[in-house]
């Protein structure tokens, strides 16, 4: 017999049924009992004269034939409340332990080490099922947006040289050459760039980015997902132009909300600043939830003084300063506005990007003045300034995270109620022990020594 969802029972009065799921809950009424089973599509209520051994959480597998509801039993909060099944049989496929939480609540009153070392327990949670649902709507949205707007998408390296965004590289020791490392990209920027220097014009691709710095609740630590996108021969005008008309469709198409304001206001930095008092801010007047307030914030400053820097970028070391501003650069660096844009949306900065230095002079400028010397320059970049020697096109781009949208869309506030395995703030896996020692043999293989 071939199986029927939850759902699929409202179409099937009369008829005989086999299901399979996890008996979501058991209610004991003396001399019936109702179990509640769960699937992919839902729930549906099933009921036997019979007593059977069976617990929440037990895999099984039921036949019986499904029968309407007397009208005072409907249940208006089931999709499947109009009818339920009368079990003829019921197998018991495989027994479930006591769960260690509660899988029925939003969760977020359970501790969150608890939830991570059981991250498959807790997805089975009704929140975090529709959150990653919808994640999947929206990049699936984001694929097709793209693809139908002549984007192409192309993967790029994971082990690969490192790409400075701000934050530590991960390194990977090589086997076959021994005493080197790979990094873990902190984005595809230079990647990304290449693919403008190899003539493919439209590029995205559904990024992971691992970056090694200090987690804050908007930012996951180790790694996390953005919608890279790369253009050439366009202006900020047109990247800003594709991303608000991306992100509009996106809000009303899949969120199911309305944007705050269309075109997306621009903003500089400077009014951001002044007006708000952060480049991240927030435009709504009451905090509605069912609508995201996106804008633009543009005419960054090219670089900025931070706790441990005197200069370091804005945004990354590839962002072009803005043509007025380029004779600056050697005599008042703090003064050079860049083409740097950001996308912030409800407080969240949601992303980031720029239009990029094509000038392989001006971009060595820029990495003598961030404190690189000649010979870094050439061993860390020497690739990238080579590119731009065989007809490099304008470019730029723009990076929104996904994680941080969900958060927007959703608003959960954090990253790891949008993610499927994420990671303790501590650096620690959800379920699967890591990072973990490794044995001697494999360090010998590597020929690392731990101290
Ligand atoms: N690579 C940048 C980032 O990760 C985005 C961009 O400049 O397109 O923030």
């Amino acid at each position: 017999m071939s199986r029927t969802y939850a759902l699929e029972c409202n179409q099937k009065i009369g008829k005989k049924v086999q299901l399979w799921g996890w008996i979501n809950t058991v209610r004991d009424h003396g001399k019936i009992t109702f179990y509640d089973l769960r699937d992919l599509t839902g729930i549906v209520q099933t009921v036997s004269r019979n007593k059977h051994k069976i617990t929440e959480e037990d895999v099984v597998s039921i036949k019986g034939i499904v029968k309407k509801r007397p009208d005072r039993l409907i249940n208006p909060l089931l999709k499947t409340g109009k009818v339920e099944v009368e079990i003829e049989s019921i197998q018991i496929i495989s027994k479930a332990n006591t769960l260690p939480f509660p899988i029925d609540t939003d969760g977020l009153e359970i501790d969150e080490s608890l939830r991570l070392k059981y991250r498959y327990l807790d997805l089975r949670r009704e929140r975090l099922k529709n959150n990653l649902r919808l994640r999947q709507q929206m990049l699936s949205f984001m694929r097709q947006f793209l693809t139908e707007s002549g984007f192409i998408e192309i993967e790029t390296p994971i082990l690969t040289k490192a790409t400075p965004e701000g934050a530590r590289d991960f390194l990977v020791p090589s086997r076959l050459q021994k005493g080197k490392f790979y990094a873990l990209p902190q984005s595809p920027q230079q990647y990304k760039q290449l693919l403008m220097v190899a003539g493919f014009e439209k590029y995205f691709q559904i990024a992971r980015c691992f970056r090694d710095e200090d987690p804050r609740s908007d930012r996951a630590y180790g790694e996390f997902t953005q919608l890279d996108v790369e253009m050439s021969y366009v202006t900020q005008d047109d990247i800003l132009e594709l991303t608000e008309r991306l992100f509009k469709e996106l809000t009303e198409k899949i969120f199911k909300k309305k944007v705050l304001k269309y075109p997306f206001p621009r903003i500089t930095h400077k009014e951001a600043i002044k007006k708000y008092g952060s480049d991240k801010f927030d435009m709504r007047i009451k905090k509605d939830p069912n609508v995201l307030s996106f804008a633009f914030v543009v005419d960054f400053p090219l670089f900025e003084k931070t706790k441990n820097q005197p200069i370091s970028p804005s945004h990354h070391p590839f962002t072009a300063p803005k043509d007025d501003y380029v004779h600056l650069l050697e005599s008042d660096p703090m003064k050079v506005l860049s083409w740097q844009h950001d996308l912030v949306c409800n407080g969240l900065e949601v992303g980031g990007g720029s239009i990029r230095i094509i000038d392989a002079e001006i971009q060595k400028k820029v990495f003598k003045i961030l404190g690189y010397s000649s010979r870094e320059i050439e061993t860390k970049f020497g690739h990238l300034l080579k590119s731009f020697g065989w007809g490099v096109p304008p470019h730029g781009g723009i990076a929104p995270g996904i994680e941080r949208i969900m958060m927007a869309a959703t608003g959960e506030e954090n990253t790891r109620e949008v993610t499927a395995f994420p990671m303790a703030s501590s650096g620690q896996t959800s379920v699967m022990d890591a990072p973990s020692a490794i044995d001697d043999g494999s360090l010998k293989e590597l020929k690392l020594k731990t101290i």
